[in-house]
C-alpha cells in the first residue's frame, strides 16, 4: 500500500468511527416516559418553595413547551392527553386509543413489544384509569375501565403497578380478569411490593395494590411512585433488553380538581422524589431517554401574593407569602412544560404538538 492509500484508508476509517459514535449518543436503548397529571408550570414552582430539598426538575438541561388541546375541544382531559402521547394523534376527550372517528389507533406498546421491546405502566391511580389505558388499550370512552382491564390482561405489558382491583375482580360479568392475567403468565400481587428477587423469574409482573386508585400521600401510600418505578426498570432491563416504562403521578390533577393545594403539593413532592430516582438510574446507564411532561394542568392553579389588611384596614398583597389558589375546578389550556434527559434529549426543546411527544420518540429510537 502507497502512503498515499494508508492515508485515504485511515480518513475513511476515521470517518466511519465518527458517525458510529454520534449514533450511539443520540439513540437511546431505554425511554422513560413519566407523566404528573393535571401539572403546569406553578405546580411544578411549588416543588422550589415548599419540598424541603432541592427539586430534581433542576437537573434538566433541555426544557420543552407542549400545545395540549384535543381534536375537538381547546382544553383536553387525560384520555385524549395521553392517546396523544401514546399513538400520536389527536382525538376527542375521552377517548383511549382511538381517534377522532373512533377507529383504533396502534399503541405504543403494540409497536414496540413486536421489537421485543419490553414495556411497563405505573400509576397512582387504577392502572386502567384514562392515561395508562391509552398505552395499551382501546375503547370509545375512558369509563369502560372493566373492558379496559381485559385488554390489559391481554396485551404485550410486561410489568404493571397501581389500584384498580375491582376492575379485575369484583365485575358486571362475574369474570375474574386475575385468572387471565396469570394463564397469560403474570405473577400477580395484590398486597403489596415485592422485591426484584420475588419476580425475577416470572416472565411477567403486575401489582394491583388498591381497589379503585391509590391512597394518597396524606393517607399512607408512602414511598409506593418511586419503589415501583425503580423495581419496574429493574425488571425490565434484568435481561438487559430495551424497555419503555411509563409512570405517573396520577393524583397532582385530583388534588387539582378538589382546590386542596396541600394534597396537590405532597403528591408533586412524591412525583419529584420519583424523577430523582429515575435520573439516578439514567445517569448510571447512560442510554436512557428520560421525559417528564404532563397531560394539562388542572385547577387554574397559582402561586399568588397573600392578600392582607394593614391596621387601618387597607388590603395590600403581602410578596413575603405565598397564598395558593385556584381558578377552576376543572382543567386549563395553559402551555405544558416537557424536561428531557439523555440520548436525544435535545429532540425535546422547543414549541410543539402533545403527539410529538410520539413522534419524537419514535424518532429518536428507530423503533417505528
Ligand atoms: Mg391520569
Ligand atoms: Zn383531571
Amino acid at each position: 500500500m502507497t502512503p498515499k492509500k494508508i492515508l485515504l484508508l485511515l480518513a475513511v476509517l476515521m470517518l466511519f468511527s465518527c458517525n458510529t459514535s454520534t449514533k450511539n449518543n443520540t439513540t437511546p436503548k431505554n425511554v422513560i416516559l413519566l407523566i404528573s397529571d393535571g401539572t403546569g408550570l406553578s405546580q411544578i414552582s411549588s416543588a422550589f418553595y415548599f419540598k424541603e430539598t432541592p427539586s430534581n426538575y433542576q437537573r434538566f438541561q433541555t426544557i420543552g413547551l407542549m400545545k395540549t388541546s384535543s381534536s375537538r375541544e381547546d382544553i383536553t382531559d387525560s384520555a385524549a392527553g395521553a392517546t396523544a402521547f401514546a399513538a400520536g394523534v389527536k382525538s376527542y376527550n375521552g377517548a383511549i386509543g382511538v381517534a377522532d372517528d373512533s377507529t383504533m389507533v396502534k399503541n405504543l406498546v403494540e409497536i414496540v413489544s413486536s421489537k421485543n421491546i419490553k414495556t411497563g405502566m405505573i400509576a397512582t391511580s387504577s392502572i386502567t384509569h384514562a392515561t395508562p389505558a391509552s398505552f395499551y388499550a382501546h375503547v370509545i370512552s375512558r369509563d369502560f375501565e372493566e373492558e379496559i382491564a381485559v385488554q390489559l390482561a391481554e396485551s404485550d405489558i410486561d410489568f404493571f403497578a397501581g389500584g384498580g382491583l375491582q376492575f379485575f375482580n369484583n365485575r358486571k360479568d362475574k369474570q375474574n380478569i386475575l385468572n387471565t392475567l396469570t394463564s397469560n403468565n403474570f405473577y400477580i400481587d395484590t398486597i403489596g411490593l415485592t422485591t426484584l428477587s420475588s419476580i425475577t423469574n416470572s416472565k411477567k409482573a403486575g401489582y394491583l395494590l388498591a381497589k379503585e386508585g391509590m391512597d394518597r400521600i396524606s393517607e399512607g401510600r408512602g414511598n409506593f411512585l418511586p419503589k415501583a418505578t425503580e423495581l419496574g426498570i429493574q425488571f425490565l432491563s434484568k435481561d438487559n433488553q430495551p424497555f419503555f416504562l411509563m409512570s405517573e403521578g396520577s393524583q397532582i390533577d385530583w388534588g387539582g380538581h378538589d382546590n386542596d393545594a396541600p394534597y396537590l403539593v405532597s403528591e408533586l413532592i412524591d412525583f419529584d422524589n420519583t424523577i430523582g430516582k429515575v435520573l439516578d438510574f439514567a445517569e448510571q446507564d447512560g442510554n436512557t431517554l428520560v421525559i417528564v411532561t404532563s397531560d394539562h394542568e388542572t385547577g387554574g392553579f397559582t402561586l399568588a401574593s397573600k392578600k392582607k389588611y394593614s391596621t387601618d384596614g387597607e388590603e395590600y398583597d403581602d410578596y413575603k407569602e405565598i397564598e395558593m389558589t385556584f381558578s377552576t375546578t376543572g382543567h386549563s389550556a395553559s402551555l405544558i412544560p416537557v424536561f428531557a434527559y439523555g440520548p436525544g434529549a435535545e429532540e425535546f426543546s422547543g414549541i410543539y404538538d402533545n403527539t410529538a411527544i410520539f413522534d419524537k420518540i419514535m424518532k429518536v429510537t428507530n423503533w417505528e
